[in-house]
């Protein structure tokens, strides 16, 4: 820390995103990224934007947000696209949240909101999990703070219905419900429809997980049209020009191509479902995971130490440590990186029973 930086931000953790190995040699099941590249004309769009570049982006992201209301059915003003679905959370966070608007989330959850919490000076209370790590709806029923929920929760993969959410929201109409879908294009039910009839209610999404664009930083919010103006404020006084030129063209073709994604989506769900047998076969303990990820312990190796053997066999997986030290997530990749690591698993094991 400088003796320059300011007071305010003196305490603050910032975020600690997993690693990006800057060789290939690695196996990445770390940062849930899609195994999958971007359809042809996702990086057609891409190339053809690129002419363009002299010029500033459209800062109300017009075609983007056409093409995002026809494929979601929601109206335009409905719609607030960003850069990665962090920046709509930051927005969410920084609009609503204050000394007499908390905010509340399970206490297992994204590290992001906590961070945003801190950097933007809101109090925040953590909702404890029940003890098979999933969120319980009854916990969050009039509870008299803004709630953000991950559906399904990270890193635990596990899913609440559009029932039990939209107990959650009926049950606090003053206060905000966010509820971030990055993961439910991976066999859940979106509750998007629900911002027509809910006015306290934001859903978000992420291009970065079901549709291959991490790399190019594209999410959005959906809330009802005042809830959209309070956070395009936001936008408006920190960066216009939020999303770039070619992150959205990328988008608009992306959208375009839905049904390649969707079938990407199928193949990972499979390729979930092959591993989490695999790894129950082999003695781990898995929770039930509707993402392209898995939750896993296995109690003759422990977390940390299976982390670091499977790293040193070139395989990345997350290690969180603290309360969830037992445990890794592992990104669903293809099937053949998922063989390698059955293969890489079992050796591990075999080691650790001489
Ligand atoms: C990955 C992730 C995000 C953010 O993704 P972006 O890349 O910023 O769009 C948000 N919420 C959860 C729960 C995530 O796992």
């Amino acid at each position: 820390m400088s003796r320059f930086l300011s007071e305010r931000h003196a305490a603050l953790t910032p975020y600690t995103p997993g690693e990006q190995p800057k060789e290939i040699k690695y196996i990445k099941l770390n940062t849930n990224e899609s195994p999958y590249p971007p359809s042809d004309k996702v990086v057609a769009a891409a190339r053809d934007s690129a002419r363009h570049l002299n010029l500033y982006s459209d800062p109300q992201l017009s075609e983007l947000r056409r093409a995002a209301s026809i494929k979601w059915d929601l109206d335009e003003n409905m719609l607030l696209m960003t850069n990665g679905s962090d920046e709509i959370l930051s927005f969410a966070f920084s609009a609503f949240g204050d000394d007499k608007h908390p905010f509340a989330f399970p206490s297992l959850t994204y590290g992001f909101y906590p961070v945003f919490a801190d950097l933007y000076h809101i109090p925040y209370k953590k909702i404890p999990l029940r003890e098979d790590l999933s969120v319980n709806p009854d916990d969050y029923k009039s509870l008299g703070a803004n709630i953000v929920i991950a559906n399904p929760n990270a890193p635990t993969g596990m899913y609440l219905n559009p029932d039990e959410i939209t107990k959650i929201i009926v049950s606090n109409p003053d206060n905000i419900v966010v509820i971030d879908e990055a993961y439910i294009d991976f066999g859940g039910e979106s509750v998007l429809p629900l911002v027509k009839k809910y006015s306290n209610l934001i859903v978000t999404r992420t291009f970065s997980k079901s549709y291959s664009l991490a790399g190019a930083r594209l999410g959005f919010g959906a809330a009802s049209p005042d809830l959209i103006r309070d956070m395009n404020t936001i936008k408006y006084s920190l960066n216009p020009y939020n999303v770039n030129r070619m992150t959205s063209a990328c988008g608009v073709a992306a959208i375009e191509d839905s049904d390649y994604y969707m079938d990407n989506c199928q193949k990972i769900i499979g390729t979930r479902e092959w591993t989490k047998e695999k790894l129950s076969k082999l003695g781990f303990t898995l929770t039930d995971s509707m993402a392209n990820f898995l939750f896993a312990k296995n109690d003759t190796l422990g977390g940390e130490n299976y982390y670091k053997e499977l790293r040193s066999r070139g395989i990345l997986v997350r290690y969180f440590g603290g309360e969830t030290k037992d445990w890794v997530r592992i990104t669903i990749g293809s099937r053949e990186e998922m063989e390698v690591l059955i293969d890489a698993t079992s050796d591990i094991l075999a080691e650790s029973n001489i």
